[in-house]
């Protein structure tokens, strides 16, 4: 079944060219800003996936990548603000320029513990860069340096966002409508 034929999913919120052009445009701010150094891409699994391997690949220079898992207690709509790491670093980020790659920033919460987090590391420096953000619920002061899009706050998919681990692989972000 083609996607366009899936009832579950709504609107297009942010098509494949405009995603291939806002990447492109970070990952050329990214390489500007970090000349002469090398950065180490934190992903955070899972949604970050598909973003992270892109903007990688559109930054020049040099670039380490690590993942962290991280799941935050209480349910999907109302976030506590409590996060669990899953996964941690393999990397010491001790004098590292870090870049925390995010899917998609809410509350803020779990961004928020993160950048805390790793900030106790001794990082050489640490940035934030967000593909999406959710316009006016952001409530926790974020330092976000690079930011893709900011949508309205409704649940999307696609693009490495997932719903119960499907949608991932679907080439743009759409609106998710829900239903059986
Ligand atoms: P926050 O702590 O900022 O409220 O939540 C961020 C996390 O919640 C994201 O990393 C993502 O996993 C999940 N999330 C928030 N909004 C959405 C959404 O619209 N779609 C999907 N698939 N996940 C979301």
């Amino acid at each position: 079944m083609s996607w366009e034929m899936d009832p579950q999913l709504g609107r297009v919120v942010v098509g494949e060219e405009e995603l291939k052009k806002r990447v492109t445009e970070l990952g050329s701010k990214i390489s500007e800003d970090y000349a002469g150094k090398t950065v180490l891409l934190v992903g955070v699994l899972k949604g970050a996936i598909i973003f992270i391997s892109d903007l990688a690949r559109a930054i020049s220079v040099p670039v380490e990548l690590d993942f962290m898992a991280v799941s935050s207690y209480g349910s999907a709509t109302q976030t506590s603000g409590v996060v669990r790491i899953i996964k941690d670093l393999d990397a010491d980020l001790t004098d590292k320029h870090v870049i925390v790659v995010e899917d998609i920033v809410d509350s803020g919460l779990t961004l928020n513990y993160l950048m805390r987090n790793l900030s106790a590391r001794g990082p050489a420096s640490l940035a934030v860069c967000a593909l999406l953000v959710k316009t006016g619920i952001q409530y926790t002061q974020l330092n976000l340096a690079y930011v893709g899009f900011e949508i309205p706050p409704e649940f999307v998919v696609g693009y490495g966002l997932d719903v119960a681990e499907a949608y991932r692989n679907l080439p743009y972000i759409a609106n998710y409508l829900g239903g059986e």
